[in-house]
């Protein structure tokens, strides 16, 4: 298997009570199969506590109930009990795996980790290469579905948008473009002319006037879990002068990484594509209005806006029809 990963992210260690933002607070914790079926096989009277915290949501998945916002197994130091009582190889996937997350592309897998987390936020931010590594392992490709074509057409197409975006000032102009190509991306794999991706020339695209055209009213239909959240993102107008930093192209390169690639199963490469454009200038906007630093504005972004199924579902539809 190869695996591929940001230059950042062997940088992470995750700072536990420290951390100012705790990740067991606010979301609701989703418990894999597995650990469901060892907690129940528990007999001690810590296993009986944790099934009595469990049941099943509107969407069918198993999660802990929270208490006052919190993960019930969230201690007054700030610290796991199933990690304390059980070890961390029994706490859910969920939490093993968070801030982490990987994707995969059968021979290739790709990690990353993920904006929402404080730690992350700070080193997505400040980071100032996107480098990549790339290591190998004994593992064996995952089946599945995927169209090899496709997949190798759209890796090269994202390499274009890093080489188009890393240079020179970040621009509304330069995003503008980027969601043109998006469109014509997107046009090839309707039509199936993967064959013409490669020719697509980036700056031919013409300019979208999609930047200008961000509909504030969205922002309002969003569900927040914060006060906070809702004063950041509620009140979005557009600001012409809005100076984009290296920490927005920073943001703007760890979206289209999480995303661009992964459209390859859905066959939406556009609103990937504009989803990284939206969540850039969302962000750097708010940060600017607000006063709060960039890490900090996306952490919160992603946080309470990406994570948000609802959230994500709403973006979605608004770039398609949008397009
Ligand atoms: S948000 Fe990040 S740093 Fe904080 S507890 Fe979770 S993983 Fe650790």
């Amino acid at each position: 298997m190869i695996i591929h990963y940001p230059s950042y992210f062997k940088k992470f260690n995750c700072i536990a009570d420290k951390c100012p933002d705790t990740c067991c607070s606010m979301w609701q914790v989703v418990v894999d199969k597995e650990s469901a079926e060892y907690y129940k096989s528990l007999s001690s009277d810590f296993g009986r506590k944790i099934c009595s915290l469990m049941y099943r949501d509107n969407e069918g998945d198993i999660v802990f109930k929270n208490r006052d916002n919190h993960c019930p197994f969230l201690n007054d130091k700030k610290l796991c009990n199933i990690h304390i009582n059980l070890g961390q190889e029994h706490t859910p996937c969920t939490c093993k795996m968070f801030p982490r997350f990987r994707t995969s592309f059968g021979g290739t897998e790709e990690w990353g980790i993920s904006l929402s987390c404080p730690e992350v936020a700070q080193l997505i931010v400040d980071n100032n290469s996107f480098d990549f590594c790339t290591v190998f392992n004994e593992d064996l490709p995952d089946i599945n579905e995927l169209d090899a074509e496709l997949f190798l057409e759209i890796k090269g197409a994202r390499k274009r948008c890093y080489d188009y975006i890393k240079d020179g000032e970040l621009t509304y102009n330069k995003l503008n473009v980027i969601v043109s190509y998006g469109k014509a991306l997107q046009e090839c794999a309707d039509s199936k002319s993967y064959d013409k991706i490669a020719g697509i020339n980036i700056d031919s695209c013409g300019q979208s006037k999609f930047a200008e055209n961000i509909d504030r009213s969205i922002f309002k239909d969003f569900e927040y879990l914060t006060e906070k959240g809702r004063k950041l993102f509620c009140n979005y107008d557009y600001i012409k002068e809005l100076k984009f930093t290296e920490q927005s192209r920073n943001i703007f390169l760890y979206y289209l990484y999480r995303y661009m690639l992964k459209s390859v199963y859905d066959y939406d490469v556009y609103s990937a594509v504009a989803f990284a454009v939206f969540s850039t200038i969302v962000i750097t906007n708010a940060a600017d209005k607000s006063g709060l630093n960039l890490a900090e504005t996306g952490r919160i972004f992603s946080k309470e806006i990406e994570h948000s199924q609802s959230n994500l579902n709403s973006i979605i539809e608004y770039l398609k029809h949008n397009a």
